[in-house]
């Protein structure tokens, strides 16, 4: 989501002649826009503003912004730390972010702008077209979360959940489209708790998907709570929606999922999977994990290495249980580092033997893949199959937003590398 909120804020910021360079040293602005799900997001920030103080040694400083989450979080402390920093913008107010430049070059105080504007946000973007061009690009329908888990920082950084209309996001889709977008990854928090005056996610892909040159449609991050019959459905009836759900669990023990209030059981959990397969016997599925939660024991760990083994995960996001400022999960005991520590070891070791061997299976199978970009190198393709896994091949011919057939002849942990073997045939990807 930063990436399409670091996009917007380009796109803002050009209605006050700012463009976007990669010469630190002549930026006339820098923004850093941050994340604040882990630890230690705050003291990226100071390395960061280091950096850009090493830059700018004996010339007059730029005019230094932090947007994003640790904005939100943690505005007021950065501002009181860190003098170079002239405004902390919240993630809900960044549509503000060219009067604050606007003041800040009149050398202005220092700004606080954490407000949770959100509906007044989308208004204003919506008025300026998005020109972003990639391939593969990304679009926020839904921020926000209302779910509190007892370990994240997202409800109080991003506020409430909020879903934009089915109208301006068509609008934006086919802007993206007009642009040179073929795929497109429906961005939110709680991306399926998506809900425009009763019109659910399922509804929206099924109006995206007629878009005419868009081949492909992904969404991210879901809740299993909210992970619905007709969603399921979907999967069945829409074929430019991409087989890979990436639905976090974060444990595979029932007692742990209730400790971080997750809202849902393991058996909820496998029942979505089971129905999902059936109506798509090639899905594929990605989580993420918390390892060492407050109180996790060694059997509820074993639950979590079960349910990968069981499901088989493709891909998986494993961290040790990061204590966020402000969240009832901070002031909990935590488990010993090093039982933690040894815990996601072994998981990891698991998860990578499964996403091996999955890796493997594919050698010599054809995968359809969609081309986003020739590589620095050679005349070497990058893009991604249908469960997004990376694909790299050589062509004489430019494969950019092209759908190819693609043979895979070798892989390694990241990436796998093949030959095409056809164009895809563009009327199997009707809606
Ligand atoms: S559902 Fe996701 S975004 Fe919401 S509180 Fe839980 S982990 Fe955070």
């Amino acid at each position: 989501m930063n990436e399409y909120d670091s996009n917007r804020i380009l796109d803002l910021t050009k209605k006050i002649n700012y463009t976007p360079t990669d010469k630190l040293h002549e930026a006339d602005c820098y923004i850093l826009n941050t994340c604040h799900i882990r630890e230690k997001a705050t003291d990226k920030v100071y390395h960061d503003i280091g950096r850009v103080k090493k830059e700018f040694r004996n010339k007059s400083k730029p005019i230094v912004l932090i947007a994003g989450c640790v904005a939100q979080a943690e505005g007021d402390f950065l501002l009181n730390k860190e003098k170079y920093i002239d405004a902390v913008i919240g993630p809900q107010s960044y549509h503000q972010i060219n009067d604050t430049i606007s003041k800040l070059e009149k050398k202005l105080n220092p700004i606080n702008i954490t407000e949770f504007d959100v509906i007044e946000k989308f208004d204003n973007l919506n008025t300026i077209k998005n020109t972003d061009n990639k391939i593969s690009s990304f679009l926020t329908i839904q921020e926000g979360c209302d779910k509190f888990c007892k370990f994240c920082v997202v409800p109080y950084t991003r506020g409430a959940e909020y879903s934009r209309s089915i109208d301006e996001l068509i609008i934006e889709a086919n802007q993206l489209v007009e642009n040179g977008a073929r795929e497109i990854n429906l961005l939110g928090q709680n991306v399926n708790a998506y809900n425009f005056e009763g019109k659910k996610l399922s509804n929206l892909i099924q109006e995206i998907s007629k878009i005419k040159n868009l081949k492909r449609i992904r969404y991210t991050t879901s809740h299993p709570v909210d992970f619905t019959d007709d969603l399921i459905e979907a999967h069945k009836n829409c074929k430019k929606l991409m087989p890979l759900i990436h639905l976090p669990v974060q444990s595979g023990s029932n007692r742990i999922l209730e400790a971080m209030n997750r809202k849902h059981t393991i058996e909820e959990y496998l029942e979505i999977v089971k129905k999902l397969i059936k109506v798509k016997p090639d899905i594929k599925f990605s989580s993420d994990f918390i390892i060492g939660y407050p109180g996790e024991t060694y059997e509820d760990f074993q639950r979590t290495v079960d349910l990968m083994t069981k499901i088989g995960f493709i891909n998986s996001f494993s961290f040790i249980f990061s204590a966020r400022p402000g969240t009832p999960a901070f002031k909990l005991d935590r488990i010993n580092k090093k039982d933690a520590k040894d815990r996601l070891v072994k998981f990891q070791r698991v998860a990578e033997d499964i996403k091996t061997n999955y890796r493997i299976n594919l050698i010599n199978k054809t995968v359809s893949v969609l081309f986003e970009n020739r590589m620095k190198s050679g005349k070497r393709y990058f893009g991604r199959d249908e469960h997004f896994n990376s694909v790299i091949v050589e062509s004489e011919n430019d494969l950019t937003g092209k759908l190819m057939n693609v043979k895979i002849l070798k892989g390694n942990q990241n990436t796998l590398f093949g030959k095409i073997s056809s164009m895809i045939n563009l009327t199997n990807y009707a809606a």
